[in-house]
């Protein structure tokens, strides 16, 4: 058994970026850009109007208002997208819709409201003394070109895919996806939606892992359930080294008499780094490599199972897609937090904000067969090894769920 943090460096020195593809922008939600996004041109790319209404000099509408409203002269209708590139003279103004270009001259935008309105008379009225830059979006004001708008490493979310579409990006440089093999192993696993005999259990471990998968942006490519047979085992494993990138397993590394996992990747030849990890939830865990594929044996109790892949297989993954790390967080507890002697300990949890605070409890269930516990949890909560309980006042990591935000107490 080894300890969690050496654990972790072990297989942190495993660990190499996948290559990247390009996709169309709208094929980028959740994929993690392998370029830097620049701004090719600044933006506004030109001064433009921020309102329907009327480019004027500014100052030939001193001294205007309601009771004493000016008189231009109207020479042109300039629209949204339209090239033109006329010249105010002294006295006149045109009529120009948000996103039109400023005339040259024109140092101000009179809203419509504040004029006798649009119309194709040869003069309008307005009805209030305009201040230069009022209502111009400046070249350049929002963003200089060249300047970087997203770095490489970034998840792409909506916010990603309206500045990249902005900007003129159709296609964008992502990460490869990585490939994926994910397998249960137990003779009492059954798939749910069908009948259970006495003793079987619905297999619950792949469905999670097969929706972590898909959160994470890699790509399952073999999924199976498999009996604790050594043969069956042998020849998913075989193909599944070959194919994938990663290969998470459940069940079957412990000590049971039919945990046969561990035993087969090493008649695959796949070498062993590790194998029990001073941890609870998820004592037996398994990490091994073969060529380039990385492997992770979790024990099959849903709980470690689910922990596990929080734990230990997300950040693998989103490192090997060159994702920008996501830190740990501190909070306070709010409740008891039970350590243990000799294991780094897990449970699910619930984090929220107090008076500006991030404070923190731990879910009341605490048995590692127990999947409700995530129902109540926005986050995983972790303590290294210690002596009793940590109480409520200390301070404890989290790590929120990240497709959770923070919660309200409950
Ligand atoms: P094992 O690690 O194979 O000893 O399994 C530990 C516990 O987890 C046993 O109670 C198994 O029945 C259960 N288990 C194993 N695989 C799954 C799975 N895919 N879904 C739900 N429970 C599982
Ligand atoms: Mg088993």
């Amino acid at each position: 058994m080894i300890p969690v943090q050496e654990a972790k460096s072990i297989i942190q020195g495993e660990l190499y970026q996948l290559g990247s593809e390009i996709v169309q922008l709208n094929d980028a939600g959740n994929r993690i850009l392998a370029q830097d996004i620049v701004a090719t041109f600044p933006s506004p790319q030109f001064d433009n109007s921020a309102m329907d209404g009327f480019a004027v000099r500014a100052a030939d509408t001193n001294g205007t208002s309601k009771g004493n409203p000016g008189t231009l002269k109207m020479v042109s209708v300039i629209s949204a997208g339209s090239p033109s590139d006329i010249t105010l003279k002294i006295g006149e103004c045109a009529q120009c819709m948000t996103g039109a270009k400023i005339p040259n001259g024109a140092d101000a935008i009179v809203m419509v409201e504040d004029s006798s309105g649009f119309s194709d008379l040869e003069s309008v009225q307005i009805f209030l003394e305009a201040t230069s830059g009022k209502h111009i979006r400046k070249k350049g004001e929002e963003i200089k070109e060249g300047e970087v708008l997203i770095s490489k490493g970034t998840c792409i979310t909506p916010s990603e895919i309206g500045t990249c579409a902005t900007f003129g990006y159709g296609k964008v440089s992502v990460a490869k996806k990585p490939k994926i093999a994910i397998f249960g192993t137990g003779d009492e696993l059954i798939e749910p939606g069908n009948e259970l005999k006495p003793g079987e259990i619905y297999n619950s471990n792949l469905y999670v892992f097969a929706e972590l998968v898909e959160r994470v942006g890699a790509e399952v490519i073999m999924r199976n359930v498999i009996k604790d047979d050594r043969n069956a085992l042998h020849s998913f494993l075989s193909e599944a080294l070959e194919k994938c990138d990663i290969v998470i397993s459940s069940g079957g590394v412990s000590m049971g008499r039919f945990d046969y996992v561990r035993d087969v990747f090493m008649e695959l030849g796949v070498h062993e780094h590790f194998w029990k990890v001073a941890q609870k939830p998820g004592k037996p865990l398994f990490f091994g490599t073969g060529n380039s594929t990385l492997i992770f044996g979790l024990p099959g109790n849903p709980v470690s199972s689910y922990i596990g892949f929080m734990e230990w297989v997300w950040p693998v993954l989103e490192t090997m897609m060159g994702k920008t790390e996501t830190k740990k967080l501190t909070g306070i507890l709010k409740k008891p937090f039970p350590r243990d002697k000799s294991k780094h300990r897990f449970l699910f949890g619930k984090a929220w904000l107090e008076d500006g605070k991030l404070v923190c409890k731990p879910s009341t269930k605490t048995g590692s067969h127990m999947i409700t516990s995530s129902l109540e949890a926005n986050c995983l909560l972790e303590s290294p090894l210690g002596d009793g309980l940590l109480v409520e006042g200390q301070s404890i990591t989290a790590s929120l769920l990240p497709w959770l935000s923070l919660g309200q107490e409950r």
